[in-house]
């Protein structure tokens, strides 16, 4: 007998030639996060994946809960092909059900691909159900709508289980390419960097920095956050790009009315130009349409018209409440509202312009000598590993 956890994929089912190299990444991303509980064995079949579970259960399917790719997972047993030992188990797999998610009636589903058993799946019902029920208390049959499916698989061996977890669903980290994240401290960041995960896409997220503005406690709640969205994606390569100096010459520079756009279009020049160096194909960000001042469509002109790559905003449409409730339901909120500055809330002017004309904001531009800002920026750029389980290597040198 063995413990085994059944993940289920979608999509990566309807990709055609694709199919295999999706499969893939979603075993080398499976493999990768129950590394830590021991050495796993995965097997494919039938569109499904077949996990060996190292370790504690429950852990590996809280692991597996993260993985993008994956629709949903069963806990199962596999088991010889042996009818009175598929029921005891079936007993086993009811009662666990009811205990995790509680339920008074249960419908026994069989499934029978293996022609060779000596039961068909009608039989298979009816013996395993007539168990159940008497060697139970308190459970109705329902065969429309049970609380608790009780699955019998007959293939070489057979699978028993009873409980089905979601997945995150999406496609697997790696299959969308590459894009740079601006990444904040704040709440709304770190949720359009999990979207763009969701959708298979590899990110290497990059922190504006600027000392002694920002301090080092704001830039270890960036961090935090890497962790957490490491946990989803794996490995993440943090960007800490310092920032001040450029800070520094907007103010003296710039109209205070356009310092945020300014700003803004400071960071994504450093974007696209680490993009640029990493092969990332995208920019993301946080923002969605008017949040704050500089998050208007004429804002967003303004910003966009400084970089050619396309940048991703898939929180353009959600009100805050909704992008707060993903927040929660991804695990970042409470690190993000953590109460240290971030460079925007430092330098916001008192009435920043809502509507900055390009021309206007170009004009105010001029005089600055922006390729030797960025130059000096990049330079003092450090790149920060990060895994789930904290900072792993640093690298002073920049990218
Ligand atoms: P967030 O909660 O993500 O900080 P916000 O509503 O506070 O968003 P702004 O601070 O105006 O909005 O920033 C808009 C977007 O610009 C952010 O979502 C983020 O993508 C990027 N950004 C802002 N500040 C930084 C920073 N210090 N480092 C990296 N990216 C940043
Ligand atoms: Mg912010």
């Amino acid at each position: 007998m063995k413990d085994l956890i059944l993940v289920r994929f979608g999509e990566l089912g309807l990709k055609g030639k694709n199919r295999l190299y999706f499969q893939n990444i979603l075993l080398n991303r499976i493999r990768e996060v129950l590394t830590p509980l021991g050495v796993c064995r995965c097997r494919r079949t039938h569109g499904r994946i077949f996990v060996e579970v190292p370790g504690n259960l429950e852990e590996a399917l809280d692991r597996l809960q993260r993985v993008f790719g994956i629709v949903s997972l069963s806990p199962s047993r596999r088991l010889p092909l042996d009818l009175e030992v598929i029921k005891e188990e079936a007993l086993v797999q009811l009662c666990l059900a009811r205990d995790q998610d509680g339920g008074s009636s249960f419908k026994v589903e069989a499934r029978r691909s293996n022609k060779s058993f000596a039961y068909n799946s009608m039989e298979i019902n009816q013996l395993v159900g007539a168990h159940l029920l008497q060697n139970t208390r308190g459970f109705t049959v329902d065969v429309k709508n049970p609380d608790i499916r009780v699955v019998v698989e007959i293939r070489r061996e057979a699978y028993v289980y009873s409980r089905q977890l979601p997945g995150p669903g999406g496609l697997p980290v790696g299959t969308g390419g590459r894009a740079v994240l601006l990444l904040s401290g704040g709440i709304d960041s770190p949720v359009a960097g999990w979207m763009t995960m969701k959708r298979g896409v590899n990110i290497i997220p990059v922190y504006f920095h600027s000392p002694p503005f920002t301090g080092d406690r704001a830039q270890g709640k960036v961090l935090a956050l890497c962790r957490i969205l490491a946990g989803y994606g794996g490995k993440l390569p943090l960007h800490v790009v310092h920032f001040t100096e450029i800070q520094k010459a907007l103010r003296l520079h710039g109209p205070e009315e356009l310092g945020t756009i300014l700003m803004r279009r400071m960071m994504m020049r450093l974007a696209q130009e680490i993009a640029r160096r990493v092969g990332a194909q995208a920019l993301v960000t946080g923002e969605s349409i008017g949040q704050v001042a500089s998050q208007t469509l004429e804002g967003l002109r303004a910003t966009d018209a400084v970089v050619d790559l396309p940048v991703l905003r898939p929180l353009i449409g959600l009100d805050k409440v909704e992008i707060i409730e993903l927040a929660r339901k991804i695990d970042t909120y409470n690190t993000s509202i953590l109460p240290y500055d971030d460079c925007c809330t430092l330098f916001v002017p008192k009435r920043p312009a809502t509507r900055p004309r390009l021309q206007q904001v170009e004009a105010a531009e001029e005089g600055l000598p922006l390729r030797e800002l960025v130059e000096g920026a990049l330079e003092q750029t450090e790149i920060i590993k990060v895994t789930e389980m904290g900072k792993e290597e640093n690298n002073k040198t920049g990218p």
